[in-house]
């Protein structure tokens, strides 16, 4: 299967101007899920992780499967409000105001190796947000994953320290 057969894209969504990335078609088959995730453990078959880290909310969809395929465990990364436990913030810029994610605070120990992943790239900012968590966890962040990565925003500029995987560029 070609993964990149089963996005959509929906001009004008959420707001004019904005090419949506749909990824409920490539979700409804099985062989294209099965294939994404394979592609997206492949990175970590040698750089090996002891966990993976999936970004609320699509994020999660992609991760816990990674996690399985590569026989680790799964921390979530959620909106404010959301995690019952003791949790570190980040807050990062978006076009219009600002938005928040956080971590609890033993998701992870020291020097631990990670994966992150989301299921896209766009201007990088979610992601450096989430990266600046697992830093300040001294998590060590072996790769950050996305399903869809969109090349023209520049977001990959932001993880010059960073190993940067996307299965399909526009
Ligand atoms: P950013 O922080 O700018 O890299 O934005 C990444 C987040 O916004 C991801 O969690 C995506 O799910 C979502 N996102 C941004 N742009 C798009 C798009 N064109 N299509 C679908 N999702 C998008």
């Amino acid at each position: 299967v070609q993964i990149a057969d089963f996005i959509r894209n929906i001009p004008d969504f959420p707001k004019p101007g904005i090419q949506f990335k749909d990824i409920t078609p490539l979700l409804k088959s099985p062989d294209a899920l099965r294939e994404t995730v394979r592609l997206l453990a492949e990175p970590y078959r040698k750089n090996k992780v002891e966990l993976v880290v999936g970004i609320e909310s699509r994020g999660f969809i992609f991760g816990a499967p990674l996690a399985q395929t590569l026989g680790v465990g799964f921390v979530p990364i959620r909106k404010p409000g959301k995690l019952p436990y003791q949790t570190l913030s980040e807050t990062y810029a978006l076009e219009y105001g600002t938005d928040e994610i956080q971590i609890h605070t033993d998701a992870i120990q020291k020097g631990q190796p990670v994966a992150l992943v989301d299921d896209l790239l766009a201007t990088g900012g979610t992601m450096a947000a989430a990266c600046a968590l697992i830093g300040r966890l001294g998590g060590d962040i072996r790769g950050v994953s996305f399903l869809i990565e969109l090349a023209f925003l520049e977001g990959r500029k932001r993880f010059s320290d960073q190993e940067v995987h996307s299965l399909i560029t526009y």
